[in-house]
């Protein structure tokens, strides 16, 4: 099998590398990454890739240097990661973080690869186009976020007509039982430290805003076609249960595992057969009780705007993904406030929804890169009136 890794150097894309090297018939295509040019020749080295690709032009030197001797291939720029989705492989890990990983998943598709998709943004942005894409050329997507991971593996075997509801859980972040008044003044160092998952610092941002989850609710949406009032979030701070399917019957299959991604991602790689896979197995003895709460959507309106995103569909995924990146900016930075991105992400959604092409079918990626863009600087303009 031929695999390629896109992100490979962030915290996905370890994990897909860990368990790419445990396997002796795999061979390597291309792997991605950023500055991190030491750790991408290392890897690059290690499961001899044909090509390893900087997504930063000013990187390419450092990188030749670090593989000089290798017969790896190095290349930089956005253009040569496009490229590098274009060589023939068969399976193909999505793991850049942000809307920069929507073109090297629509390359991968287009010829007929299977899609591994950890990243987020691609269904929350493109979803209908992605989806369609994946039906023309006859390829897959593998959903790789740990709930949806558990949702397709629910649902294997099953009619979905049967399906009455999809429950996804959230850990509910660090700031789970914080109030409003701690959250106003809530830190980097504290919104960047996740109390079950190890994960890439965004991501592990969104997780304390809950935007993660809001992210999620749209990709079930995307990705398994249910409507917005069949899909339910609720905190889990375990993080064992991942996801749970309801049945017309009254059924409820629920996914239990380890807070380990490489399962998620061991299963994409090995599907539809179960291989043997290096996580932790439960000791439910020891766990001894799992807890259950209701989000609160007033410490956390992040769910909220997911859900009218849900409603208004078109480029509302886009708006939403685009501010919420924006919003991440500015807080990583030290110019807003912890609450301030929930309220950047609704001020942008609000300014957007006078405008006709808001809700406008999704039809292309050059509009869904103009209406991103549009989205990134209402925000910033926001945040600078914030700061
Ligand atoms: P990360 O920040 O650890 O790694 C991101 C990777 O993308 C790195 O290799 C980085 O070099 C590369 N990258 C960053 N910006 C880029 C750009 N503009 N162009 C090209 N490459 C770029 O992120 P992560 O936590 O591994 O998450 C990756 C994606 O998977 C995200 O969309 C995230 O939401 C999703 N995801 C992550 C987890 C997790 O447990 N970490 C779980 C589910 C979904
Ligand atoms: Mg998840």
């Amino acid at each position: 099998m031929r695999v390629s890794v896109f992100g490979a150097t962030g915290s996905i894309g370890e994990s897909t590398f860990d368990l790419v090297s445990r396997r002796d018939d795999i061979q390597t295509v291309a792997l991605t990454g950023g500055r991190n040019v030491e750790r991408l020749a290392q890897q690059a080295r290690s499961l001899s890739a044909e090509v390893a690709v900087t997504a930063h032009d000013d990187c390419y030197l450092a990188l030749k240097e670090a593989l000089s001797g290798s017969g790896v291939e190095v290349a930089a720029g956005t253009e040569a990661l496009i490229a590098a989705a274009e060589r023939p492989t068969d399976w193909v890990m999505s793991a850049i973080v942000g809307a920069a990983g929507l073109a090297p998943g629509f390359r991968a598709l287009a010829q007929g690869a299977t899609l591994a998709l950890a990243n987020k943004e691609s269904l929350v942005t493109a979803g209908p186009l992605l989806m369609r894409e994946a039906a023309r050329h006859n390829a897959r997507i593998l959903p790789v976020d740990s709930e949806h991971s558990a949702v397709f593996q629910a649902l294997t075997g099953e009619d979905i007509t049967a399906v009455e509801r999809v429950i996804i859980t959230a850990s509910g972040g660090p700031f789970r039982s914080w109030s409003k008044d701690q959250l106003a003044a809530a830190t980097l160092a504290q919104a960047g430290t996740h109390p079950t998952w190890d994960m890439g610092q965004r991501i592990t941002i969104d997780s304390a805003t809950m935007f993660n989850k809001a992210l999620e609710l749209i990709e079930t949406r995307e990705y398994f076609g249910f409507e917005p009032d069949q899909i339910e979030v609720i905190v889990h701070p375990q993080s064992i249960v991942h996801a749970l399917v309801g049945f017309r019957d009254g059924a409820l299959m629920a996914h239990l595992g380890a807070a380990d991604m490489r399962h998620a991602i061991g299963y994409a790689l090995n599907w539809p057969e179960r291989a043997h896979l290096p996580v932790a197995r439960l000791d439910l003895a020891q766990l001894s009780q799992l807890n259950f709460e209701a989000p609160d959507p007033d410490r956390f309106p992040a769910l909220r705007l997911a859900r009218e995103v849900m409603e208004l569909r078109g480029h509302a995924g886009t708006v939403f993904n685009a501010a919420k990146e924006v919003a991440l900016d500015e807080f990583i930075a030290g110019r807003i406030g912890f609450l301030d991105m929930a309220r950047l992400v609704e001020h942008t959604l609000d300014s957007l929804l006078s405008d006709s092409g808001l809700t406008h079918a999704v039809e292309a990626l050059e509009t869904i890169m103009s209406m991103d863009q549009m989205a990134r600087e209402i925000a910033t303009r926001f945040a600078a009136r914030t700061a």
